[in-house]
């Protein structure tokens, strides 16, 4: 028998036994995630040269959705540069849920991975028209990816027929002066994005180009810069998990980033990158086996940034 990879090994360990983990629900207020299998579970990871290792439903389809936020973050940082961007959205973790009413004194949202700040953040994506600048900002997410992704119109179509509490988040950050364009535009391109398909292994490459300083590693290409790689990683390791965020920094250690399809990444700057799925989600609106696989590899490998 062909020896298994020690690598793909401890993913599918970590797997066996987050898989005891049985709480959470799958999200159902995007009407067409309920359709969701819920006993998916995958992983995979990519090395900053560019090796690949996955385990159980490392190749299953899910939507992108809030992980999203950390890529088109980095692309905005890029094209807009840090001022024009900042003025429009803050630096500081919330400790609210996702989708919470977040306005600073200067009547910003308190971050771009909360979906107020998400929503401000996307308006900054540039092109004629909705398409167009949809194309460019498929593009970005594509090249970290290291392929083309696809649009889930499912799943666009049923956000956005429900999506009115992102639609007033939109407005009260265009009240507040502090959104380009339009309401309608800003949450169109938001769950466009939001409904891209990925899997584990997309997640991965993405998560490790992050960790390899905006640089694709499977494909070579320069993404982004290293600046905006590592200002994007602040903010992961801040306020990517919402109100588990700083719990989740104590345990594991690593910016991560989770969405409400049921997918997390995770990045050991200048190391790898990490994606896994498994649409159950706690109470935070994060993958629950997914939580416990990646404290479990944090725990097992010392993969916590703070660790001496
Ligand atoms: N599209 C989802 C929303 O805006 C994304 C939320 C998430 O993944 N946390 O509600």
């Amino acid at each position: 028998m062909a020896q298994q990879d020690p690598i793909e090994w401890a993913l599918s360990e970590a797997l066996r036994r987050a898989a005891t983990v049985t709480d959470g629900t799958v999200a159902d207020y995007i009407p067409e995630l309920a359709h969701t299998d819920p006993e998916l579970f995958g992983i995979a990871a990519v090395g900053r040269r560019g090796r690949r290792f996955r385990a159980g439903d490392a190749e299953a389809q899910f939507t992108i959705q809030s992980i999203s936020k950390p890529f088109v973050y980095a692309m905005v940082l890029a094209e807009r540069g840090e001022d024009h961007v900042h003025d429009r959205v803050g630096f500081e973790p919330s400790g609210e849920p996702f989708n919470a009413i977040s306005l600073d004194e200067r009547g910003r949202p308190a971050n771009p991975m909360i979906n107020a700040g998400a929503i401000v953040t996307t308006a900054l994506v540039e092109g004629a028209g909705l398409d167009e600048r949809f194309e460019r900002l498929r593009g970005t997410l594509s090249a970290f990816a290291g392929r083309p992704l696809e649009l889930d119109d499912a799943v666009y179509r049923s956000e956005s027929i429900t999506g009115h509490r992102n639609r007033a988040l939109a407005s009260l950050a265009l009240a507040a002066g502090v959104l380009e364009g339009t309401v309608e535009d800003a949450t169109e391109l938001y769950f466009r994005q939001c409904a891209l398909r990925v899997t584990t292994s997309d997640l991965a490459a993405m998560a490790a180009t992050l960790a390899n300083g905006g640089t694709n590693p499977v494909t070579g290409e320069s993404v982004v810069g290293e600046l905006v790689a590592r200002n994007t990683l602040s903010l992961m390791a801040s306020c990517g998990m919402y109100d588990h965020a700083g719990e989740w920094m104590y345990r594991v250690g690593m910016p991560a980033k989770s969405g409400v399809g049921g997918g997390i990444v995770a990045v050991r700057p200048g190391q790898f990158g990490v994606g896994v799925f498994s649409p159950r989600l706690d109470r935070a609106g994060n993958s629950a086996r997914g939580v416990a696989a990646l404290t479990l590899l944090s725990q097992t490998f010392d993969l916590h940034l703070l660790g001496a």
